[in-house]
């Protein structure tokens, strides 16, 4: 077997010979032989597949110490680890992403060459959550004062609790005054306060006995500064807005399901009917990802907000979602209506609804 010059081998994998020294020397790539008199490094034709997959992940940047984790496992092994890799990045580019649009709708609204609304604006509001027709007792939490809109719906032995303290930990942004620049630091110590709450309901050496390890909570909330509503979401509860008479879901679920349908393998209709529909991605809660999508949306008087669980969303269309937000007169008449229309559909979960309007303060 004739061996390669360093030369010859770094353009057949596309590494340059700098590259193949140095992974040499981290015990990435070992050369086939090193001439003892002249240092020179050869390499074995057949180390060319493994320096291709050595070149592709740095092209994917991975990490070096991660590329000999995966070098060194079987081709399925690898192919687990390299998805592993890829999901975590894109998860933190989309952190990335919700903080950059943060920062672009931050600055965008101090802009003095952006038109104001004169009139200062304000919040009518209305929360409702009611158990539904099957389950036997009500997890979920849905909570509206002037100033926080919430929806949390709690799983496990002690969802109720889970959900009710991550709410409850957010009601301290009810008092406080945020200045506009402290918003997101303010959301960020906020959700660290509801974590913390809802990993003290579940902890697992409460005394009480019985296994409440498993109890989280999604979380999805909107904070209004005066002229903007933050947005906090974790989970599989969603907002939608109507607005100039349309209706626009606003939140993305953190589900398995819905990752399948971004990814293409599964149709939104496969997936209304898929048993595994509720799994979710991230949640509040122990051991899962807590990772929070954030937003900024400016108010605009005539503006109705929606947050709801999905005790709404699996049961009623979203054809009669926007016909109710568009006739409700009132807060108060919409979230009555909605869970209405869920209990009429089965009830099959709780069902909360939290409905806000941006109005022209008197
Ligand atoms: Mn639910």
């Amino acid at each position: 077997m004739e061996l390669l010059t360093i030369g010859a081998f770094a353009k057949a994998s596309r590494l340059s010979p700098k590259a193949l020294r140095l992974y040499d020397e981290l015990g990435l790539l070992t050369p086939a032989r090193v001439d003892p008199d002249t240092g020179y490094r050869r390499y074995a034709p057949e180390q060319l597949e493994q320096a291709r997959l050595v070149a592709w992940l740095r092209r994917l940047g991975m990490p070096l110490a991660r590329i000999r984790q995966v070098c060194a496992m079987d081709p399925g092994e690898a192919a687990g680890e390299i998805r592993a890799y890829w999901a975590r990045v894109e998860a933190d580019t989309a952190a990335r992403r919700d903080l950059a649009a943060f920062l672009v709708d931050h600055l965008t609204g101090k802009d003095p060459t952006m038109s104001r609304t004169t009139a200062p604006l304000a919040l009518r509001y209305a929360a409702l959550s009611d158990t539904g027709r099957v389950r036997p007792s009500n997890q979920d939490t849905a909570y509206a004062g002037s100033r926080l809109l919430a929806v949390a719906d709690g799983f496990g032995g002690k969802g109720a609790l889970a959900g009710a303290a991550a709410v409850d930990a957010l009601r301290s942004l009810e008092s406080e005054t945020v200045p506009a620049g402290d918003l997101l630091n303010a959301l960020e110590d906020a959700l660290g306060r509801a974590e913390r709450a809802v990993h003290g309901v579940s902890a697992p050496d409460d005394g009480i006995g019985g296994d409440d390890t498993d109890a989280g909570t999604t979380l999805t909330a909107m904070l209004w500064t005066g002229s903007q509503l933050a947005l906090v979401h974790i989970g599989d509860s969603r907002v939608h807005l109507l607005r100039d008479g349309e209706l626009f879901q606003i939140t993305h679920d953190h589900t398995v399901v819905q990752s399948l349908i971004d990814e293409g393998r599964l149709t939104p209709e496969e997936a209304a009917s898929h048993p595994q529909r509720s799994l979710l991605l991230r949640a509040l809660g122990r051991g899962a990802d807590s990772t929070p999508d954030l937003r900024l949306h400016d108010a605009r008087a005539g503006d109705r907000y929606l947050l709801c669980s999905d005790g709404l969303s699996t049961v009623v269309p979203a054809g009669d979602i926007h016909r109710v937000l568009t006739d409700a007169p009132e807060p108060e008449s919409a979230v009555r209506e909605l869970v209405d229309l869920a209990n009429a559909s089965g009830g099959p979960d709780n069902v909360s609804c939290v409905v806000a309007d941006v109005v022209a303060q008197a």
